[in-house]
């Protein structure tokens, strides 16, 4: 007999189906969204055991309870598993049907397999733009688009900034000073109160146990007076601090209560996440919209991680995890502050990010290893190229034994059946021109063509008056194709490249144009990379059949953004300047010390030396700059040096006039060059020994350290010397004495990272690679190489990822590589 305290059997196992039966829905779309499952399951099943059972029942139950072992920590796709599988053992004891839709394949199958359209589905659902969303018109969608939120998958990314712990709000007479904390209570009494000369908006609040001043400095009164009045009630969140004994926070963030507010559990009794402003939207608005879609959408993220990963690294699976963000169950490390770097679903997030990343660019450097390439003849036995030799001859220097490293290695990568991809990074002056150059000659030899492409024209040419030297000696025809040519020169040049008489091409983008045609273009070497993106990279490369690429860059870029920026490529350092170098003395100077700087100007040009005087661009106006530039340089030739030549250089300027001040001042006609940046790279003037830099506050340290490497290439002392203008903080000027105590490129880039991060650095758009929505490569570097070793390793042992196991990491790069970047050439190597 049944009693009522003891539910019977089929009660028991219909409770048992409800969760499940819930989580399986929709092929188990809601499986994110089951929590605690163990406990619950566990409890019905000693409760089951209780009953008088059959021998078959008890095992069965029994088998249950195996099955459910550690449920809540399983994956999902583990969880999908284990589902399936108490159905059929519910089955055999029950004639209750567990009524599970199972797509396709996906029931037989294990945690990676969801099946191809499955995938395909949910990544195209993460695409749903925003104003099609229900509750969402146009109007809102424009609000979130200002914030670059346009689909569904970026609000599902869209991380809060911080969380408040909300699920007891503290009594104000509670709240302890010095620590950021809610509290909400009703206004009292408001308005502008003055301090000495100071106006201040102030309100008070109270909540029966205390009241609580709220501070603002900066506020427009009539938005204050049409918010907040006498009796509104609010949460307020910011640090407590005291004056005149009362308990205040200066310029907390407010919510507005509304009546109904009290018991909805978004805003109130949880932790509460809070999200970077969007548009004039309130927080709780925000809340309830972001909260909509994650609980809508949250099945469809789909991470590319593959679980076996997921497991090692104790990670979490993406939907799990972005539910977590958004709407916290589980304690968080720090409630009231900041989101922290190794909160387990922010890293999970991260994790899949950099995984991703890396994948595309295993992906895209596998798949250039398998295309076919020119095998260059590069002497038997690596033995010498004659052409090389005889540069070597006519060279006034020795190579450095690390140009000489770089150059065996390109060598290698040449002779072999395919494309090159390399990167040479060399500080200022570390000589990879020549380096570059013996490339060339290697492919000239080899009855190939070359085209060497630099950002500026002043660096084409002087790239271009460099090899001119040695031209004639070695027999080789060389060409400079710049966008200021005349009509009929250009044709004449381009005529050449065309039918091959032209060895070796040396230009500026005009190298790319559409009719631009080589006969053999073997290689084509980037000099500055970091100017162009990968797009021009291509072009060039599209000029010949699978082409070797040499890309040199002088900005030394950190290992962990190399690792990313330009994990496709081979890198070869030249870490070696050539002998003779000194280090150039760095300086920085207040305005106030001008005087000092002239002087030792003086001085310079006294023995005969020569100086460079710089002027920043200033953002949104070149206007502004030339101006600077211009109105100092009469200065400086009336006033201060009248018995010196200075002449003005500006990137207004046509070529022709650039190349004629640049030649009168290598050839020592001027002596002070007055200019704008656009000497910035790779001019070499070695009779010059002073750089000083107007404004240096305004540029990045790598900059600083590009423009200083104009200086000290001859044997003289060199100065360079940086003239902080108005400098507002201590830290940018502590900045700036970075370059006073080193000249090693690689260290001021890793300060420059610190100071100001990735984007900036590089502009990582710029570099064709997708924004990164959660990863702050500074912090989360430490992740980066686990992340690149994985990605690395599946393609060795799956190049095309044709394994069952990979279909969903293949289908998820894909898409959001090619989501993410504009750029048509990264089709090529999706495969
Ligand atoms: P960067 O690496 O900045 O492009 P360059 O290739 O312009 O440097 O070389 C800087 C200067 O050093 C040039 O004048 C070049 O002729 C000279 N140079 C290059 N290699 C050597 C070497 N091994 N020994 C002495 N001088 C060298
Ligand atoms: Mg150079």
């Amino acid at each position: 007999m049944e009693t009522n305290t003891n539910a019977s059997l089929s009660q028991i196992i219909s409770t048992l189906l409800k969760p499940l039966k819930f989580a399986s829905k929709d092929n188990f779309i809601h499986l994110a969204a089951l929590k605690k499952v163990e406990g619950l399951v566990q409890g019905l099943c000693r409760k089951a055991l209780a009953l008088p059972l059959s021998d078959k029942e008890a095992i069965k139950i029994k088998e249950l309870q195996s099955v459910f072992e550690n449920f809540d920590s399983l994956i999902i796709g583990e969880k999908k598993e284990k589902i399936m599988k108490a159905f059929d053992v519910i089955k055999a004891i029950s004639n209750q049907q567990p009524a599970v839709r199972v797509l396709g394949e996906s029931r037989k199958l294990n945690a990676e397999c969801y099946s191809l359209n499955e995938i395909k589905t949910r990544l195209a659902k993460l695409s749903t733009p925003l104003k099609d969303i229900k509750g969402i018109g146009p109007k809102l969608a424009e609000v979130f688009k200002k914030k670059g939120l346009e689909t569904v998958e970026d609000i599902l990314y869209f991380l809060p900034i911080r969380y408040e712990d909300r699920r007891q709000i503290k009594k104000i007479a509670q709240l302890r000073l010095g620590t950021r904390e809610v509290a909400s209570g009703e206004i009292m009494a408001l308005g502008e109160v003055f301090y000495g000369r100071r106006k201040v908006f102030e309100m008070t609040i109270g909540d029966g146990s205390g009241y609580l001043r709220l501070k603002w400095f900066h506020y427009r009164l009539p938005l204050m007076k049409k918010r907040y009045a006498v009796g509104r009630r609010l949460v307020v969140y910011g640090e407590i601090n005291t004056f005149g004994g009362y308990k205040e926070i200066i310029h907390p963030d407010v919510e507005i209560l509304e009546q109904e507010d009290v018991l909805d559990s978004i805003n109130f009794k949880t932790i509460a996440p809070v999200y970077s402003q969007v548009g004039n939207l309130h927080q709780k608005t925000l809340r309830k919209i972001i909260r909509k879609i994650v609980e809508e959408y949250v099945c469809c993220a789909t991470g590319a991680v593959p679980s076996y990963m997921l497991k090692r690294y104790g990670l979490m699976e993406l939907p799990s995890a972005v539910t977590e963000i958004h709407k916290p169950n589980s304690e968080l490390p720090t409630p009231n502050s900041e989101l922290s770097k190794d909160w387990l679903p922010r890293k999970s997030l991260v994790f899949d990010e950099l995984f991703c990343l890396e994948m595309g660019l295993a992906l895209k450097k596998g798949s250039m290893g398998k295309e076919s390439g020119i095998a260059f003849k590069v002497g038997a036995d690596l033995k010498p190229v004659p052409m090389v030799e005889n540069l070597r001859k006519m060279l006034p220097f020795k190579l450095t034994s690390a140009q000489e490293r770089v150059i065996a290695e390109i060598k290698r990568d040449m002779a072999i059946p395919h494309p090159m991809n390399r990167l040479i990074q060399g500080d200022v002056g570390s000589g990879k021109t020549v380096v570059a150059f013996i490339a060339s000659l290697i492919a000239i030899e080899n009855n190939y063509q070359v085209a060497i492409m630099a950002p500026t024209e002043i660096l084409a040419e002087q790239h271009y008056l460099n090899i001119h030297r040695y031209a004639d000696g070695l027999g080789i025809r060389i060409a400079l194709l710049t966008s200021s040519l005349s009509k009929s020169e250009r044709k004449v040049i381009l005529d050449g490249m065309k039918n091959g008489v032209i060895n070796l091409a040396i230009g500026t983008h005009a190298l790319i144009q559409e009719d631009v045609d080589f006969k053999r273009l073997g290689l084509a070497i980037i000099d500055e990379q970091h100017r162009f993106g990968v797009v021009q990279r291509a072009m060039l490369k599209k000029k010949g059949t699978n082409p070797d690429i040499l890309v040199m860059t002088a900005t030394p870029i950190p290992r962990t953004l190399a690792m990313t920026v330009f994990g496709d490529l081979a890198i070869s350092v030249i870490d070696e300047l050539p002998p003779g170098r000194r280090p150039i003395i760095t300086k920085v100077f207040r305005e106030k010390d001008r005087e000092q700087v002239y002087k030792i100007i003086k001085t310079e040009l006294a023995k005969g030396r020569q100086a460079y005087i710089v002027y920043p661009l200033i953002e949104e106006s070149e206007e502004l700059e030339l101006k600077n530039a211009t109105h100092m340089a009469g200065h400086l030739q009336q006033d201060i040096f009248p018995e010196y030549k200075i002449e003005l250089l500006h990137g207004r300027m046509k070529a022709e006039e650039k190349e004629k001040i640049m030649k009168k001042f290598k050839e020592q006609e001027i002596y002070i060059l007055v200019s704008t940046t656009v000497i910035e790279v790779g001019i070499d003037v070695s009779n010059a020994t002073v750089m000083v830099i107007e404004h240096a506050e305004r540029f990045g340290l790598s900059q600083l350290h590009q423009l200083r490497g104009r200086v000290g290439r001859g044997g003289h002392d060199s100065y360079c010397f940086l003239l902080a203008g108005n400098i507002g903080s201590l830290d940018s000027y502590q900045r700036l004495k970075v370059m006073e105590n080193t000249n090693d490129g690689f260290k001021i880039a890793e300060e420059d990272l610190k100071i100001r991060g990735p984007g900036d650095f590089l502009g990582t758009r710029q570099a064709g690679l997708p924004d990164f929505r959660v990863v702050n490569l500074l912090t989360d570097a430490f992740l980066l190489q686990k992340a690149r070793e994985e990605a690395f390793n599946i393609i060795k042992i799956d190049p095309d990822l044709s394994m069952t196991k990979h279909a969903t990491v293949k289908e998820v790069v894909k898409v959001r590589w090619k989501g993410r970047t504009k750029f048509a050439t990264m089709e090529d190597f999706i495969i």
